[in-house]
């Protein structure tokens, strides 16, 4: 039985919360911290009543180092799971470190003013988390986070090399409401009109923004339309995975999402830069932000089912020549809410931070440094994805994606 403290307390810290504590012999003391400490209390109400486990709260601004390494040293856990934003990434590493604790995150760094998701900020801590005996886990959620460690399941049982990776992302959801993100809107905006990459021959090759549609039938969804966007762990895995020709990241959107965000774009409103409003500066993505709904609010009214998967396309390892996999998991709105109050986005995320965290804890999955989800033996986490609400299937294809 292990203590962890979880920082951040929205949609996906509520689900990995509640995860944690369904899995009390592994997770015996949970500690939960975030800006605001009423959101923590809510997790703790909420967890006391589905599972009976008490959850201690606590108020913490994570950007304050000093603060930070207080409560790591109060709290004395074996583990930090950071599931606030990507902006507080690099300081809860360096209380990580200054406190002499392990650390583990959903997402990769980004600096408030750019929106640039790499990894070479979180990855230039490595020689100091190795130097002091900890691990760092990076990108434990579902994109990234599964959709690595699917992609290295399909390499250990099924292909010997990948050529050609395609990640399918599609939220199958509706939420009722004329436009909300289903997880933390500055992020999702800014990840959404970031302009496109895609790793082909050895490079990344950057397209505008939604320039590349394609409609594609899913699983108990159906056809939608998804764009070829970046997302962070295509960097990870043409780290780890050197041979493959291409990859590429797809997402659904519906036509109103994109019409709204189109509107929001060409006035303004998705600026990440300050602009003087009545005397004072005011980031206008941070203001719409503020105004849209929050996305533990929509537990409650999305319907449907998420879709996300892996297509890989390689040389078989059974010599069998080249075969094409795809290995997905799908996800009800509805279920998701009725085990945690949270829907499936947050759900598919807050699930696998567990799993990533139970690895950690169970010493499954041990190193010494920084490391991505592609450099740990993916069997132990997916037998975890199947136990604890996500079940996979892998399929094969007739043949390479014609997209
Ligand atoms: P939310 O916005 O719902 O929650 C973020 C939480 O972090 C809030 O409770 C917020 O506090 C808290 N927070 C923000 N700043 C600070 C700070 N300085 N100190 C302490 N706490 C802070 O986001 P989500 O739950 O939707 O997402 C959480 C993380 O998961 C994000 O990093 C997101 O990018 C990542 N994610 C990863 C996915 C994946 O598949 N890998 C998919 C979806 C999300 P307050 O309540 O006061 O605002």
């Amino acid at each position: 039985m292990s203590t962890v403290l979880v920082i951040g307390a929205g949609g996906v810290s509520s689900v990995c919360v509640h995860k944690m504590a369904m899995n009390a012999d592994i997770f015996g003391d949970i500690h939960l911290a975030s800006r605001t400490k009423s959101k923590c209390d809510n997790i703790a109400a909420s967890v006391k009543e589905r599972t009976g486990q008490d959850v201690a709260t606590y108020e913490i601004d994570a950007e304050e180092v000093p603060a930070m390494v207080n409560l790591i040293r109060k709290v004395g856990p074996s583990l930090v799971v950071n599931l606030a934003l990507p902006y507080q990434d690099l300081p809860i590493m360096d209380a990580c470190l200054e406190a002499g604790v392990s650390y583990l995150d959903t997402a990769n760094y980004e600096p408030k003013d750019e929106a640039r998701f790499e990894y070479h900020w979180q990855w230039a801590y490595h020689d100091r988390f190795k130097d002091a005996g900890l691990m760092a886990l990076l990108g434990s959620g579902f994109d990234p986070g599964v959709t690595s460690v699917f992609t290295m399941w399909l390499k250990k049982h099924k292909l010997k090399s990948i050529r050609q990776l395609d990640i399918l992302d599609c939220n199958g959801g509706d939420h009722g409401q004329a436009f909300a993100t289903n997880f933390n809107p500055e992020i999702n905006i800014r990840e959404v009109t970031a302009p496109a990459r895609h790793w082909e021959n050895g490079e990344f090759v950057e397209t505008p923004a939604m320039g590349k549609k394609v409609e594609f039938d899913f699983e108990a969804v159906g056809p939608k339309n998804m764009y070829m966007m970046y997302h962070e762990e295509l960097e990870s895995l043409a780290k780890f995975n050197p041979e493959m020709e291409r990859a590429r990241f797809w997402m659904t959107f519906g036509d109103e999402y994109i019409k709204h965000l189109t509107v929001l774009q060409n006035v303004g409103m998705t600026r990440i830069d300050p602009v003087k409003y009545q005397g004072k500066e005011i980031i206008p993505l941070q203001f719409l932000a503020a105004v849209l709904p929050k996305p533990e609010s929509l537990g409650e009214t999305t319907k449907g089912n998420t879709n996300i998967g892996v297509i890989a396309t390689g040389e078989a390892l059974d010599g069998s020549g080249e075969k094409t996999f795809y290995i997905n998991n799908i996800c009800s709105h509805e279920a998701a809410y009725e085990e945690t109050g949270n829907q499936a986005v947050s759900y598919t995320t807050g699930v696998p931070a567990m799993i990533g965290s139970a690895m950690m804890l169970t010493s499954k999955w041990t190193g010494e440094g920084v490391f991505n989800m592609e450099e740990m033996d993916p069997d132990p986490f997916m037998d975890m994805l199947n136990a604890h609400g996500l079940p996979w299937q892998v399929k094969e294809l007739d043949g390479p994606v014609g997209f």
